[in-house]
């Protein structure tokens, strides 16, 4: 059993994605040729936002994103220590300091409660990361920046693209429950708004085992600022405004023009892929009710795409041996925080973040695919009971 099926992906789509590279090879236009503004238009409708700048990779989207708002050495950025390292690396290439606010211990996200408390006349942005496909607290992320003299917030939806995110909770505060739950609440005529565009700037990643992935490197911007857009599409290309004009300092930052004619194929069938993400996860924290393991949160008013399916155990080591030798892949995101790597720890105070490190002794991921099947997901299941008994 894969951890991420993508040959079952490949072989769904086969047609239209060899039909789609085979146009590109026959254009022969490999930088921003056709595809690349097709797919820009497609997800900017998709997310709902104005402006879609593809670029690279979801590293070089959040790197574009502080450029484009001017970070400077010793501008502070607010995020999470319990992220992929890009998150923050990008902060520190560009001079900047990451600021890391521990995490909501149920939902591993940044806790909103403390952000506050991190902000400092020094503070340029908050990048959010909306950690394992579930938006992360946005409203209230946004209304602290605007508090706040209007702080630029990206939110890091490398995990997160195709999530949706309701906004304020009903009256009730009621959460909707069950199997569907994920699927157009709360309340009638409440669609939502999508990761990517709810903020300042959303930025993704196309890695092949995020939710919408290419077959290689691959990222976008979203933003509805036009000022920005421009700006990140400029500094995509050097920094150029015109050919040969280079207005600002930029970076080779395109993505090219294979990797979106895949991305244009895989959003053939992105709803259904979503809609199974849901069903998946969903089904995931049903079997696993009652066991001695602790689930994560998803909060009543988003749903989450579950980019990972993961969950916390005590004694992981052993429960990942077990999995593995029954043939159940596993993975850990993330097995240290980024305020206790070698890499960034003396930017960092050294105060505890107790439940980010917390978090990173506990945490493990199951196999998730749109693909995988209610049998696969009772193999996962049935190793996982035996592993814990
Ligand atoms: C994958 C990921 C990135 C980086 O994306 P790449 O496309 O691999 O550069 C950044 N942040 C988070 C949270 C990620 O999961």
């Amino acid at each position: 059993m894969p951890f991420i099926d993508l040959k079952a992906q490949y072989a769904a789509l086969k047609s239209s994605i060899d039909a789609r590279i085979q146009r590109v090879l026959d254009h022969g236009q490999y930088i921003m040729g056709p595809e690349v503004k097709e797919l820009e238009a497609q997800l900017a409708a998709y997310v709902g936002v104005k402006h879609c700048i593809t670029v690279s990779s979801g590293t070089e989207a959040l790197l574009i994103a502080l450029m484009a708002l001017d970070l400077k050495p010793g501008d502070e950025v607010i995020t999470t220590p319990f992220t992929f390292a890009a998150t923050a690396e990008v902060i520190v290439l560009l001079g900047g300091v990451p600021v890391f606010v521990d995490i909501e211990p149920d939902t591993c996200n940044i806790d909103v409660r403390l952000i506050e408390a991190a902000i400092t006349p020094r503070t340029r942005a908050i990048m959010p990361v909306s950690l394992y496909g579930q938006v992360c607290d946005m409203d209230e992320i946004n209304a602290i920046a605007a508090r706040h003299g209007g702080i630029p917030v990206i939110e890091d939806a490398a995990q997160s693209f195709g999530a949706t995110y309701f906004g304020p909770q009903d009256a009730s505060g009621v959460a909707p429950q069950g199997e569907l739950a994920g699927l157009g609440r709360p309340g009638a005529g409440n669609h939502g708004r999508k990761s990517c565009a709810l903020s300042t700037f959303g930025a993704t990643s196309f890695f092949p085992s995020k939710p919408l992935g290419c077959y290689g490197d691959g990222g976008a911007l979203f933003t509805d600022d036009d000022a920005l857009a421009q700006a990140a599409r400029e500094i995509r290309v050097h920094g150029q405004s015109q050919r040969y004009t280079h207005t600002r300092l930029g970076v080779g930052g395109r993505m090219d023009t294979l990797q979106c004619a895949i991305v244009l194929a895989k959003l053939e069938r992105f709803d259904w892929e979503i809609a199974q993400r849901l069903r998946i996860g969903e089904r995931y924290q049903e079997l696993l009710a009652g066991l001695p393991l602790q689930r994560l949160a998803v909060r009543g008013n988003r749903d989450c795409v579950w980019a990972q399916f993961t969950l916390q155990v005590e004694q992981r080591e052993a429960v990942i041996q077990s999995l593995n030798a029954a043939g159940v892949p596993t993975a850990i995101h993330y097995p240290r925080p980024l305020h206790q790597q070698p890499a960034y720890a003396h930017l960092h105070g050294g105060q505890a973040l107790p439940q980010a490190e917390r978090a990173a002794q506990r945490v493990m991921s199951l196999p998730m695919s749109a693909d995988l099947s209610e049998a696969q997901q009772d193999m996962v299941v049935a190793a996982l009971k035996r592993a814990l008994a």
